[in-house]
């Protein structure tokens, strides 16, 4: 077991744990945040055809050179969906919609506000451009890997998976997580509370973050502060989860019965991390399957979650994490507060960060303790003050951005 290390070092561990998980077949229109586990190949070429890019007129490029009012014969016209394609001659055009299949000698389209109609003619007033001519296959050709294994489901990702033919796609099947809290002072929210009590919280954050990694939570019931208690609950959540996340009683108190009971019985790959705050995180097995035990300190399980498990879910779904939009992103910013750092520890201070006229600016707005989780709604991001370092006024720093 490691004690006291960097974020890096415990990434690195956290990703020599490999899981292997299953496949599914889902509709399209259900994969939203899903991961791709097969490539998607195009079905067609994109466009199909060439087809306008504009409402106007299908031309010959040369008929229109002139830019002066240049008088065409009107030989038909062809809208998108339309399976009939004329052939255009020289001194002709063809009315055209966008997505319509261009005649064949055409090459070129006039805007229609560039056009007035006479009769039977039509008479030009503007260029006639190339450009306004999407080519057959411009955007994919048959067969191309658009959207390669590992691809998170955006939603132009599901347009994209759709305009290539697929109603279907195959995914990792969401690993299902079982969040436990721990502590003998929790009651759940909205039931009857004495004055030593408080209302257990960290599971609900949790299970919102593991939606929002394409997990499936599982909420066990609370747990009190004993070793058998929460040994019953590791025992039948291993059996039914991919990963376990406990919240409390993972620090040097009597009760913490968490590094306790792993210490003991499980087998711990690394206890505490070199940040702040969130500091004495565990990683290990418990019956053989991974578990991160998580400080009860709201914004620390927060926290460690975002530094230590987000990583775990890229490592699990095979795909770097910057490909893993969910959270958000690492920005510099240029503070407007001064913020202090941690001795020897990465300092995660909230702050609330604003598009300025030069860049990306934060400020500090509410109380920074690690148990005030109203601090994680009141700003936005965080900061990544290297150990050793405060910043000051006018300092640009690292930071992370929530999405
Ligand atoms: P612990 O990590 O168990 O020492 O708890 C640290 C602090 O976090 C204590 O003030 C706990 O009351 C609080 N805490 C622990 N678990 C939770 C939870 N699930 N929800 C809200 N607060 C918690
Ligand atoms: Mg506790």
């Amino acid at each position: 077991m490691e004690v006291g290390i960097n974020i890096d070092r415990a990434k690195l561990l956290i990703s020599e744990t490999k899981l292997n998980l299953k496949s599914e077949n889902i509709q399209l229109s259900d994969s939203r945040g899903r991961i791709l586990s097969k490539g998607l190949a195009s079905k067609v070429n994109d466009p199909r055809f060439d087809n306008s890019a504009m409402d106007g007129w299908a031309v010959k490029e040369a008929d229109c050179k002139s830019n002066k009012n240049t008088v065409l014969k009107i030989i038909g016209s062809i809208q998108a969906g339309s399976r009939e394609i004329t052939s255009l001659h020289r001194g002709e055009a063809c009315k055209i919609t966008t997505g319509a299949p261009i005649p064949d000698g055409a090459d070129a389209i006039v805007i229609v506000e560039d056009s007035k109609t006479e009769g039977e003619n039509v008479i030009i007033s503007g260029p006639a451009r190339k450009t306004f001519i999407r080519k057959k296959g411009e955007n994919l050709s048959k067969g191309n890997e658009a959207l390669p294994k590992g691809s998170y489901m955006t939603a132009a990702a599901i347009s994209l998976a759709a305009t290539m033919g697929h109603d279907m796609v195959t995914v990792y099947k969401r690993p299902i997580i079982g969040i436990i809290s721990t502590g003998d002072e929790l009651v759940m929210p909205n039931s009857e509370i004495q004055d030593y009590q408080i209302y257990e919280s960290n599971s609900f954050g949790i299970s919102a973050l593991v939606e929002k990694m394409g997990g499936k939570p599982i909420r066990y019931d609370l747990v009190t502060d004993s070793v058998d208690h929460l040994r019953k609950v590791l025992n039948s959540a291993a059996k039914e989860c991919d990963l376990l996340i406990t919240s409390g009683g993972v620090s040097m108190g009597d009760w913490d019965i968490v590094r306790k009971i792993m210490e003991e019985e499980g087998d711990i790959v690394f206890w505490k991390v070199k940040m702040r705050p969130g500091g004495p995180p565990i990683y290990g097995k418990w019956k053989n399957k991974p578990i991160f035990g998580l400080p009860g300190n709201p914004v620390s399980s927060h926290l460690v979650f975002l530094i230590l498990v987000c990583p775990w879910f890229s490592y699990t779904y095979g795909i770097k994490e910057t490909e893993m939009p969910n959270l958000g992103q690492k920005v510099r910013v240029k503070m407007n507060d001064e913020v202090r750092g941690a001795k020897d520890k990465i300092c995660l201070r909230r702050i609330r960060i604003i598009s300025g006229s030069n860049g990306l600016e934060a400020t500090v707005h509410t109380h920074q303790g690690s148990g005030n989780i109203h601090s994680m709604v009141a700003h936005n991001g965080i900061t990544l003050l290297p150990e050793d370092t405060s910043a000051k006024t006018g300092d640009i720093i690292d930071a992370f951005w929530f999405n």
